[in-house]
């Protein structure tokens, strides 16, 4: 998973889409309205293409999923489900991008805590790696311990459990080599005398598939060789790198 910038929609967009909202909002108190028909009616509309091509610049070159940043990210997805959540169906902030199997393994689910906040990560609105930690033996991507609350994160172990994020074979996979990937590339650079930040950012973010250079740089990968040795021998390096994740 990744921090994914949430860039504006054209005012036009909004607007239609805002106005269609409003009309589910009317709708929705009257008997036999359902949500999943009235997307599915506005799904090829000229508003809803334009977000859908927004979330997939979003979504990067390789328009990766927004949750497991694996597969191809094939549909907008309602972090909000459309039921019962009617009242998001065509908010903004509420569409990301997500691939066939994290939408099946989602559903319906939101997790919630007792206030009603969601215990499930909106990798648009935070940063994933502060509820999540990478295993580099297993590939797996599991909740993180938060030392100064003596516990895991609710949010981030919520998150695991709903998109199975250790326990997806193929997606360990992809994380472990991703990692091996950015580990070679920083293992190198820290052998190098004089270390060219810029290059090295460059090399990073190219080879960076799963989204896992921030928690490598920032998150907990920091105190992991080769990456605590970037920090501690080329400190104007790291700072850089890390800079230019934020
Ligand atoms: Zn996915």
């Amino acid at each position: 998973m990744r921090r994914i910038e949430r860039l504006p929609l054209p005012s036009g967009v909004r607007f239609a889409l805002g106005r269609r909202q409003v009309r589910a909002n009317r709708q929705r108190r009257e008997p036999g309205f359902n949500a999943t028909r009235d997307w599915k009616n506005a799904r090829d509309s000229a508003p809803v293409r334009a977000a859908e091509a927004t979330l997939t610049r979003m979504a990067g070159l390789t328009e990766r999923c927004m949750y497991c940043e694996d597969s191809h990210g094939t549909d907008i997805e309602h972090f909000w489900p459309k039921t019962p959540f009617s009242e998001c169906l065509f908010i903004w902030p509420n569409m990301l991008l997500c691939c066939a199997e994290c939408g099946r393994l989602k559903g319906q689910l939101v997790p919630a805590d007792a206030s009603g906040a969601p215990l499930l990560i909106d990798p648009t609105a935070e940063d994933p790696w502060a509820h999540l930690d990478f295993d580099p033996d297993t590939g797996n991507v599991v909740a993180r311990f938060l030392r100064e609350e003596n516990g895991y994160s609710p949010k981030g172990e919520k998150t695991v459990e709903v998109l199975h994020l250790d326990r997806r074979e193929a997606l360990a996979r992809v994380y472990r080599r991703s990692f091996l990937r950015i580990a070679k590339i920083v293992a190198v650079a820290v052998d190098d005398p004089q270390p060219d930040s810029q290059a090295l950012l460059e090399q990073l973010r190219e080879c960076d598939d799963s989204g896992l250079l921030s928690w490598c740089l920032r998150a907990d990968g920091q105190h992991l060789e080769p990456f605590c040795r970037l920090r501690t021998d080329h400190p104007e390096v790291w700072r850089h790198c890390c800079e230019c994740l934020s």
